[in-house]
């Protein structure tokens, strides 16, 4: 007997969606999701770089016992779908398919807004950088500002700016001097900055194409689909969405999608 599905792809926010956020998925999500590859073509898609990608998701797919075979139907959209990874089974290895970096204009423009705004306001820490350091890292699809660079202790980080406070001030500064950039406060002592238009609508729509699906085949989860969500742009895109308060709703539903296939 064959099914008649509807949808073919399911797309998935990681961060309180798949996860409790910035940890590996939950065996529980684990297992369901390597059930859901014999069936749909699986997408995760968020601002993580790729190698969180492997740590929260891959690896724990892995210790689920996932296939090489399954593994051709996982897709991995990085940096707001900016990369696209794929399996490849010959290689046993991932392949970047595409990779969207910021142009060499943007990067200059974010590069100097961000040392411009952080000198005039005291920020700039140049002076306790380890050797070979540095402040500003090109990360190709966004540029990162680590105050006190990348190798600085845990401690040290913390220490800077723990109410956000001197992150919150260069922001500001930032948006005074380069609107419509995209500015996110991370970790510890981070900015992160992106071109606009750099959000889930250009995954999403890069999606579409390198998978020769219609919109209407794709089925979205994600927590943040309200206005102002970091999932909305896709609410807006028009495709069907699940809003989830947690991976434990993602489990739910997963597991009735799964009991209405397998009969
Ligand atoms: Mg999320």
């Amino acid at each position: 007997m064959t099914h008649q599905l509807t949808k073919r792809v399911l797309a998935f926010d990681i961060d309180q969606t798949l996860n409790i956020a910035k940890t590996p998925i939950p065996p529980e999500i684990a297992e369901l999701l390597v059930k859901c590859l014999d069936y749909f073509e699986i997408c995760p898609i968020s601002g993580q770089k790729f190698e969180q990608f492997l740590i929260q998701i891959v690896d724990e797919l892995g210790k689920a016992h996932v296939t090489d075979e399954q593994l051709t139907h996982l897709h991995l959209f990085v940096a707001q779908g900016t990369q696209y990874y794929r399996f490849n089974p010959e290689k046993h290895d991932w392949e970047q398919v595409y990779n969207h970096p910021l142009t060499e204009e943007d990067v200059v423009k974010i590069t100097t807004v961000l040392e411009d705004s952080a000198k005039e306001l005291g920020f700039w820490e140049a002076d306790q950088l380890a050797a070979g350091d540095e402040i500003i890292e090109n990360r190709l699809s966004q540029i990162t500002f680590s105050a006190l660079g990348q190798t600085a202790g845990t401690e040290a980080k913390y220490a800077w700016d723990p109410d956000c406070k001197k992150r919150q001030s260069i922001v500001k500064k930032c948006q005074e001097k380069l609107p419509d950039f995209l500015y996110e406060i991370g970790g510890t002592t981070s900015i992160n900055v992106a071109a606009p238009g750099m959000n889930k609508e250009f995954g999403m729509t890069h999606l579409l194409e390198e998978l020769h699906v219609e919109k209407h085949e794709v089925l979205y989860f994600g927590d943040m689909t309200q206005p102002g969500g970091n999932d909305y742009p896709v609410v807006q895109m028009g495709f069907d969405t699940i809003t989830v308060r947690s991976h434990e709703d993602t489990a739910y539903a997963l597991r009735g999608i799964l009991g209405v296939i397998s009969k």
